[in-house]
This record gives C-alpha cells, sequence and structure tokens, in this order.
C-alpha cells in the first residue's frame, strides 16, 4: 500500500496490518541492532532511535541525535509536524492557532529559530489596556492598573507571596519542597479564596491563573502553580507582556521553527504514523506504529502525558509512572482571530490588551506580520472550552464578536474574516497550553514524570523542569532526551 500525505511529497511503502502485527511479534529475534538506518527487512525498520512526536520537542531531539550521527525515525500520527504550533490563515496572513509569544530568558527558542533564519515582532502595548473583574474596571498604560490603595496592597502581598513561595520549589523535583504536601493539597482556588485580601485581588490571581495554566484554579494545586511560575521564572513574568512570556511574536508564525525542523530531517519523518504499542526487551526497543514497524536501542516519547497514556506498553510501565499519567491531564484552550481592515482599537486609544469575565475572557491585538493588516486574537480557556469546543465555528464567531462589541462598541461589529483553533478537540492533542497535574499528583507520583523506564525516555515541554508548557520547556525536554539517550547509545 502506498500512501500519500496531505502535507508532504514524500510517499512511504506501508506493511499491511497483518504484517505489521506480525513484524512487532516477531521483531526482538529477527532484527540485529545497528547504526545503520537501513530498513532491515521489508516489516522492519532499524534504526538507533525512534523519536515519537513530531512537536517541537521531538524534532528538536531528533535533530540533535542525527547531528551527533545516530540514526533516528521520527514517528508522527498527524498528516503535519508542529503538534501545538500550527499554522492557520487570516485576511489572507498566517498566524499560529498555537503557541505564538516568545519573552526574555527563552533562550534556546531564540537560538534555534535564529538558526532558522526567523525574526519577532513587538507585542503591541501602546495605549490602554482593559481590566474588568469583580464589578471594578480600569483602564491603564503599563503592565498593572493605578489601583485603589487597599487593592495595590493585597496586590503586591499576594505578588510577594507567590514570588517568594516559588522561588524556593526546585524545578526538577517540586515535591521536595517541606511544604510540598500542604501546597499540593490545597487548590489555587481555596488558598486564593482563604489568603488574598479583596474580592478584586482574588478575582484577578484566579483569573491568572486560568489565563497562564488555561484550567480553572479550583482544578490544580498551589504546588503546581508555583512550579509553574518558577519554571517559567516567576509570576510577574508569565502574566507579563513588555518583559515577559508575551514580549514578541515570529513573524510569518511560530509554527514555523518545527516545521522546519522537520523539513530538514528529511526521510527520518513519517508523518500519518500513530504509535500504537512499544515494546521493551533485553535488547531494544519495538515500536508498531500505523504504518510500520521499527526497532532501535532507545525510543524517546516526546507527547504529553495524557497522550502517552494512549499508547500500549509491554510489558506494562511501572504502577508510579502510569498513574502519573492518569494524573496529568491538559490544560483547555479555544484561540480565536478576528480580523478587521482597521485597527480601530488602536485609534480609539487601546493595546487591544483586554481581560474580562465572559468566556471569551482575554484578547490581545495581533498585527499580521507587518502586512498593515490587524486582527484581534481571543482566548477561551478551562471550563469554557468544555461549552464551546464541539459548536460550530460560525457559533463561536458569533459569540466572540459579540463579546468584542461588548467591549469596544459596535467599531468591532464587522470584522473581514475569523478563524479558530479547539485544542481540546483536537485527536492528537486534546488540549493545550500544556500539562495541568491534578492537586496531589506532584506529591505522590511527581518522581515518575520524566524518569526513564528502561529504554523509554520522555520529552515534550510537559517533561519540562524549565518554561513547562512553553516552546521554551519543549526545546529544552528535547535537548535533555537527546542528551540521555546518547549517553546510552
Ligand atoms: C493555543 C495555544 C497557545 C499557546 N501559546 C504559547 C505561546 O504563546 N508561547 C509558548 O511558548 N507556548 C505556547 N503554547 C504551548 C506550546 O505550543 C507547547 O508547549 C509546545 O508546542 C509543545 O510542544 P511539544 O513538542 O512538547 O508537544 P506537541 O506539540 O504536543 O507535540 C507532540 C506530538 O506528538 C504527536 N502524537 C501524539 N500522540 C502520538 C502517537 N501515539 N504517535 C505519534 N505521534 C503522536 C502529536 O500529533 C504532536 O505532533 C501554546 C499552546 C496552545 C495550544
Amino acid at each position: 500500500m502506498t500512501i500519500r500525505s496531505k502535507n508532504s511529497d514524500k510517499e512511504t511503502t506501508r506493511p499491511s496490518r497483518r504484517q505489521v502485527l506480525g513484524g512487532a511479534l516477531t521483531s526482538g529475534a529477527a532484527v540485529a541492532l545497528g547504526g545503520s538506518a537501513a530498513a532491515q527487512s521489508n516489516d522492519i525498520q532499524s534504526v538507533d532511535v525512534v523519536v515519537i512526536g513530531a512537536g517541537a520537542s521531538g524534532c528538536y531531539a531528533a535533530r540533535e541525535l542525527s547531528r551527533a550521527g545516530h540514526s533516528v525515525a521520527l514517528l508522527e500520527a498527524d498528516d503535519r509536524a508542529g503538534g501545538r504550533l500550527r499554522r492557520g490563515e487570516v485576511n489572507g496572513e498566517p498566524v499560529d492557532l498555537g503557541g505564538q509569544w516568545w519573552g526574555p530568558g527563552q533562550t534556546l527558542l531564540d537560538e534555534v529559530s535564529q538558526g532558522l533564519g526567523l525574526t519577532r515582532l513587538k507585542q503591541n502595548i501602546t495605549g490602554r489596556s482593559i481590566i474588568d473583574l469583580a464589578g471594578l474596571k480600569f483602564e491603564y498604560e503599563g503592565e498593572v492598573p493605578a489601583l485603589p490603595d487597599a487593592e495595590m496592597a493585597a496586590f503586591l502581598e499576594g505578588v510577594e507571596t507567590i514570588e517568594t513561595w516559588a522561588s524556593e520549589i526546585d524545578p526538577q523535583a517540586p515535591w521536595s519542597h517541606p511544604r510540598a504536601k500542604e501546597w499540593d493539597s490545597i487548590t489555587c482556588t481555596t488558598w486564593m479564596d482563604q489568603n488574598l485580601g479583596t474580592d478584586f485581588i482574588t478575582a484577578f490571581f484566579k483569573f491568572a491563573v486560568k489565563g497562564v495554566c488555561v484550567v480553572d484554579p479550583a482544578q490544580i494545586s498551589m504546588l503546581q502553580f508555583l512550579f509553574y511560575c518558577r519554571s517559567g521564572q516567576s509570576f510577574v513574568t508569565l502574566i507579563s507582556t513588555d518583559g515577559g512570556a508575551q514580549q514578541e511574536v515570529f513573524k510569518g508564525g511560530l509554527f514555523q521553527v518545527p516545521q522546519l525542523m522537520a523539513e530538514a530531517l528529511g526521510d527520518a519523518v513519517h508523518l500519518s504514523t500513530p504509535v500504537r504499542t512499544i515494546a521493551q526487551d533485553g535488547d531494544g526497543v519495538t515500536v508498531t506504529a500505523e504504518g510500520g514497524t521499527w526497532r532501535a536501542k532507545r525510543v524517546i516519547v516526546a507527547v504529553p502525558p495524557a497522550m502517552a497514556q494512549r499508547i500500549h506498553y509491554d510489558p506494562p510501565l511501572p504502577a508510579m509512572r502510569d498513574v502519573y499519567m492518569q494524573r496529568a491531564p491538559m490544560g483547555a484552550v479555544i484561540k480565536c482571530y478576528v480580523a478587521y481592515d482597521t485597527p480601530f482599537w488602536r485609534e480609539m486609544g487601546y493595546t487591544g490588551q483586554v481581560f474580562f469575565e465572559g468566556d471569551a475572557n482575554v484578547f490581545f491585538e495581533h498585527s499580521l506580520n507587518d502586512s498593515g493588516k490587524f486582527a484581534l486574537v481571543a482566548f477561551m480557556d478551562g471550563e469554557a472550552v468544555l461549552r464551546w469546543a464541539d459548536r460550530t465555528e460560525q457559533e463561536r464567531r458569533d459569540y466572540v464578536v459579540s463579546e468584542i462589541v461588548r467591549v469596544f462598541g459596535q467599531a468591532g461589529a464587522n470584522p473581514v474574516d475569523y478563524t479558530d483553533k479547539a485544542w481540546s478537540a483536537d485527536q492528537w492533542r486534546r488540549g493545550g497550553y500544556g500539562t495541568q497535574p491534578t492537586p496531589g499528583a506532584w506529591t505522590v507520583t511527581g518522581e515518575a514524570w520524566n524518569r526513564p523506564v528502561d529504554r523509554i525516555h520522555w520529552a515534550g515541554s510537559d517533561t519540562s523542569a524549565v518554561w513547562n508548557g512553553y516552546v521554551e520547556g519543549a526545546l529544552q525536554a528535547g535537548k535533555r532526551a537527546a542528551q540521555e539517550v546518547a549517553d546510552l547509545l
């Protein structure tokens, strides 16, 4: 059977289902491991390392190993590389339906993207932003609204507490903090309700958790939030635009990073090849996918735990690893682009940044690649996603536009184009931005989060101690896993 991927002009000869299954059963005995990428038989291809998942992390791990002279097969379920980085188009311009921003401290993404010839544009911060929570509305310039004294005092106290505690967390081992059990047994909602001075500041911090982690703050523990802040440098870094994680966007789109890395890997990349089984024995690993069977010395699983859990492991994974994956769900997000023929919000003196209550509760401006075309990008997150993910794009468009009109008036009523992506409905991701372990998961199963299981190594932004959940974390985890494997080959 010959298949042609939708996004690829590569042709792959696929064995029949019977051959695949037969190959999986006999592969341990039939194939000698070697440094050659050449197929050892029609059924089973032999490489040094199989990497599963062609997101940023898997592409980078495969690139590192390949550059070090090891033979690699990069197996991707989807018909394109990129994973949670994906190209969309609005008003004739490419946009990032997934990850888009870069911020200071994301050094590996800076290095890799520059090496691929990509440049960045600053997120617009000229004008007034709007925050409208718990009955209080502020318009402000810069990063922090001029709050009344009581609110400002509560805000500063909350920030100081979170920054102090976060700075004490070891991001390699969040469960090791002396107060880890206590923080892992209280949700962000409970802690914030009990400890933040005013209704507005309580609503603001819960809103920040939701915006940064895209889960409802009742679904994660304080320990997870503190870890996330520590991993991404600090709470203030994660919520800031200028000097923070939303400072710059990539001209032409961040999705180009994995796309270009995958293109350079050429025939090592196998699209439309979902992995179903990973079998280990004393000599190596047999990876069986829809589309082929590979025998390797080691395998890197560069997919988030919620998806890695859907692969069959033989022998079964240790209990702690399996339970960790059961307790490591994805956040939930829908990203919506609404394009206008003029940036009316700029003309009204606004940045386009709005934080308010509603199902689409965060807006940012998206200047489309210096093209002179403009859009607003809106986010739905947490529970709201479940209300909207399975509805039609037209229904989401009507709702998001009505919310833009609620904020900016009739100037926002007539967009010229719209596109969106509901990540929880996406077959091979089932959510985003990243993994948000449930309360108790870190302290009970955390040790298993990125510890190899014999010949299986774990990558993906969800396994990274630094910039966990971000593209920088994906690259860093790919680098770490590639090094782990290279040391053992
Ligand atoms: C809407 C949204 C906005 C975001 N914004 C930002 C941002 O502004 N800045 C930022 O830094 N980060 C952002 N992120 C997060 C960032 O996109 C991710 O952290 C990063 O892309 C994850 O890369 P990864 O390689 O670890 O995983 P993924 O990109 O998820 O790659 C895993 C790959 O594995 C494949 N796969 C799954 N199961 C199998 C299987 N059984 N067999 C084979 N392949 C399989 C998937 O198809 C996927 O391609 C955002 C994410 C989303 C969804």
